[in-house]
């Protein structure tokens, strides 16, 4: 965890040593600031390298904060009869269910079963008494029709049969990558967000460092390996070295609704009324959220993902069909989001719930790139990069070597109770997402900033802490990353600017041309990729077609359950 009252990166400072060319040399640079990249500058700064992470927009900009925020074991490798890969999968998250409660906690799932639908209740019970059993846990049972509609009032009673209830973990993504990233820093690795790498430095066809620009100078950062981490973007940073093409752009998108529109408190999972695809409803945050779909991206990966009309249509046509007494509509929806999947494709045909979702390791004349994969196995992607780095890096005998049975995160000095013993729930969650910083965040708050906004978990005492020590750069690194505010609150949390300004003038000393500036980016990036679409941004939006000219499939037949 970042060293208590510093922020835990000094962007300024080290920009300006790489400009007087020092801090130039590293063991290794990292490029992209998601889970993954995150995941291997932990575990590059454990094993000693001197270890640099990139980040061209904000950290977990990208998919690792637009994810269905699962921590899970993977029922779908399970199916396809990959229990290496599925034991694999769980015992990160057991380990991370463990390591970080308030982060990463427990959550049921009841999967829906009803008649004539794929897996029946047989062949379910009998994959989750094996995924239990991976797991080295035993939480897993059948309801029937009646205990499913006493548990989910208002659910269509037609053709239900009951549920399979097991339990994965659920999380704030974009939070486990900052916590991944403050543990990092704290153990001598750097990271800046902001910071695109324009190009890989070469010499003589090798790898030897990245290439920045920095205003209108470029800047040359030197290392005996680099990691591409640019998850869906992996394939341009590689085309440098290889121009093979080997990641295939699946976008899922979800909708945020208010709690009461829906009576779910733990994950229920269905099968799509029309092409029989699981989709998840489940509580986050003190919201709800529904997702998520499944096509290929055709869009520019450079401009921000937004959900399309059509997935919209398909989200609440299954909460018409599974809760038909319950009338949402389009006004309900707080907030959307959509992410792209970095998926190791085969054939474009395939369908895109039949794609596999592990992850591959390429190496590449000193570029080392990891794309695919997921949230939960981070742990396990940075090992296997390091593993491909170790060629290049400098001679192990150096370093300490890396324990798979080290914590990835420190463990927080206080307990819940110690931290805050009348409202411990609230400790938890904060010692799961500050670790040993917590008691400081609660410190540094000013009176009253303590308190939960609007029935949400968060509080200006995280805003304020945030804007001072976690490398905030604009209002939506705030609203949209470092807190969810901007997804739980109606109209991207605008009730809340009046408090913001006095945070961002107190802490960074933005004035009022500053904060206007602010304001007029994070509405418009509000209004196009957390919003419903509009009608104009629709209008100016490819339609997803595929290069053949068919319709996507948005509706596919599923037989898995995996977000
Ligand atoms: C809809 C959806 C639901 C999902 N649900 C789950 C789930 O429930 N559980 C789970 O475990 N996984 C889930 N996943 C998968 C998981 O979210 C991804 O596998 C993971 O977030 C990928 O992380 P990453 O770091 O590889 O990529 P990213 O998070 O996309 O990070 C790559 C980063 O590289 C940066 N970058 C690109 N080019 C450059 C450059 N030139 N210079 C500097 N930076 C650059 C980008 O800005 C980006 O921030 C889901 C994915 C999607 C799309």
């Amino acid at each position: 965890m970042a060293a208590e009252g510093t922020s835990f990166v000094d962007r300024d400072q080290l920009l300006a040593r790489m400009r007087r060319g020092e801090a130039c040399d590293w063991d290794m640079i990292i490029v992209g600031g998601g889970i993954t990249g995150a995941g291997v500058l932990r575990e590059a700064t454990r094993a000693g390298y001197r270890a640099l992470l990139l980040e061209q927009r904000d950290f977990a900009w990208g998919t690792s904060s637009r994810s269905s925020k699962m921590v899970h074991g993977g029922l779908r490798y399970l199916g396809a009869g990959d229990f290496k890969l599925t034991r694999h999968s769980l015992t990160e998250r057991e380990r991370l269910l463990r390591e970080a409660p308030g982060l990463v906690d427990r959550m049921g799932c009841y999967f829906t079963l009803r008649k004539g639908v794929f897996p029946g209740r047989r062949v379910f019970s009998m994959l989750l008494w094996l995924y239990d059993r991976l797991a080295g846990i035993k939480d897993n049972h059948y309801c029937d029709a009646e205990q499913m509609r006493e548990k989910f009032p208002g659910m269509a009673a037609q053709g239900l049969q009951g549920a399979c209830y097991y339990t994965d973990a659920v999380t704030d993504d974009s939070r486990l990558v900052l916590r991944v990233l403050q543990e990092s820093v704290a153990a001598g690795g750097q990271a800046l967000n902001y910071t695109r790498v324009d190009e890989l430095l070469l010499e003589q066809g090798k790898v030897r460092g990245v290439i920045l620009s920095d205003g209108d100078e470029q800047l040359q950062l030197r290392a005996p390996v680099v990691v591409n981490a640019t998850g869906a973007w992996a394939d341009k940073l590689r085309g440098q070295v290889n121009p093979e093409k080997r990641v295939r752009p699946l976008r899922g998108s979800h909708l945020v609704l208010p709690k009461h529109c829906l009576p779910v408190s733990e994950t229920l999972g269905l099968m799509h009324p029309v092409d029989k695809r699981s989709v998840f409803i489940f509580p986050w945050e003190g919201a709800i959220v529904v997702g998520t779909t499944d096509l290929d991206h055709t869009e520019a990966l450079d401009s921000e993902a937004s959900i399309s009309e059509q997935e919209v249509d398909y989200l609440l046509q299954m909460l018409h069909s599974e809760f038909p007494q319950q009338t949402i509509s389009r006004d309900d929806v707080i907030a959307t989001y959509a992410g792209v999947r970095p998926v190791i494709g085969s054939e474009k045909s395939k369908d895109p719930s039949k794609e596999r979702r592990d992850h591959a390791v390429w190496e590449d004349q000193g570029l080392v790139t990891a794309s695919g994969g997921k949230l939960t196995t981070f742990r396990l992607i940075a090992l296997d990069v390091l593993k491909a780095a170790q060629v290049y890096l400098p001679a192990a005998g150096s370093v300490k070597r890396n324990d798979a049975d080290e914590r990835v995160f420190s463990m927080p000095p206080l307990s819940a109770a110690e931290l805050l013993p009348d409202r411990p729930d609230w400790a938890q969650r904060l010692l799961g997402r500050y670790g040993a910083a917590a008691k400081s965040m609660l410190d540094a708050a000013k009176p009253g900033e303590d308190q939960r906004i609007n029935g949400t978990q968060f509080s200006l005492a995280e805003c304020r802490w945030a804007v001072r020590h976690e490398a905030v750069q604009h209002l939506d690194d705030l609203l949209l990353r470092r807190t969810r505010l901007g997804l739980l609150l109606r109209q991207g949390g605008e009730q809340l600017f009046d408090a913001l300004q006095g945070i961002f003038s107190d802490e960074l000393g933005w004035n009022p041309q500053q904060w206007q500036a602010e304001v007029t980016r994070y509405r418009q990036i509000w209004q196009a990729h957390y919003s419903l679409p509009s009608a104009a941004a629709e209008e100016n939006k490819p339609t997803e077609m595929t290069p053949e000219g068919e319709r996507q499939p948005l509706i596919t037949e599923g037989d898995t359950h995996e977000q």
